[in-house]
């Protein structure tokens, strides 16, 4: 399918076009429609599918739209936090998911994003969190220690995106990910992908998604 069937901005279009992408690929062209639309997803989608701009997309919309909005009432040195909250089990996926970001986000101007990694001095964090920010990529551990310590809001989050689930409670962080999640609002949107919807991750996509679409590719 084409991607200037699924309704992405131009802006977004532009940045596609850049990466020489001549179609989506068959998760983008469900992941995204749905995406767009607001619903929570369940995606099941090897990796190398292009899954991560199956998601980063919808969330720059969000960005987008957002953009469109009457910011003129926000108070100065009040911390808002990030629209949209990705959650990945490595460093390494968190860095390529971060890049998808900036590369997808390119025409998207003064898009800030923000990652946040374990084994990561915490300083140069700390400031990225406390100041204006769209998008935060983290592992769940170290966002758990900022939102601890009072140094990370999440009441602004739109969407919540969980890359890799089945990964990330493998490596035990499933509380800190329950933590994370109820933190942000319960009005967000909310995609999963994982490998697996069996077991603890389809107990966790009953806890955290509302009325899922199921994806499999
Ligand atoms: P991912 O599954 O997100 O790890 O993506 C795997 C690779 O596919 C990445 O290197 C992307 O740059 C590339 N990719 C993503 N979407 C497309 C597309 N529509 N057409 C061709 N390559 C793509």
């Amino acid at each position: 399918m084409s991607f200037e069937n699924l309704g992405l901005h131009e802006a977004l279009l532009r940045a596609v076009k850049d990466s020489g992408y001549e179609t989506a690929t068959d998760v983008q062209a469900l992941a995204i429609p749905a995406g767009l639309a607001g619903k929570d997803l369940m995606v099941s989608s090897r990796t190398g599918s292009g899954k991560t701009a199956s998601f980063i997309l919808p969330a720059l919309e969000k960005i987008l739209a957002s953009r469109g909005e009457n910011n003129t009432r926000r108070e100065k040195g009040k911390i808002y936090g990030p629209k949209v909250l990705v959650l990945a089990p490595t460093r390494e996926l968190a860095m390529q998911v971060s890049k998808a970001a900036s590369t997808y986000g390119r025409h998207v101007q003064g898009l800030r994003v923000a990652t946040v990694l374990g084994g990561m001095p915490y300083p140069l964090q700390i400031r990225q969190l406390m100041g204006p920010l769209d998008i935060l990529i983290a592992t769940p551990g170290r966002l758990l220690d900022h939102l601890q310590s009072g140094k990370c809001v999440l009441d602004n989050v739109e969407m919540l995106v969980l890359d890799e689930a089945d990964r990330m409670l493998d490596m035990g962080f499933i509380d800190d990910i329950k933590v994370v999640a109820s933190h942000t609002p319960a009005t967000r949107q909310t995609v999963m992908y994982s490998a697996t919807f069996a077991g603890h991750v389809g107990r966790l996509a009953q806890d955290l998604l509302n009325d899922p679409q199921r994806i499999e590719v």
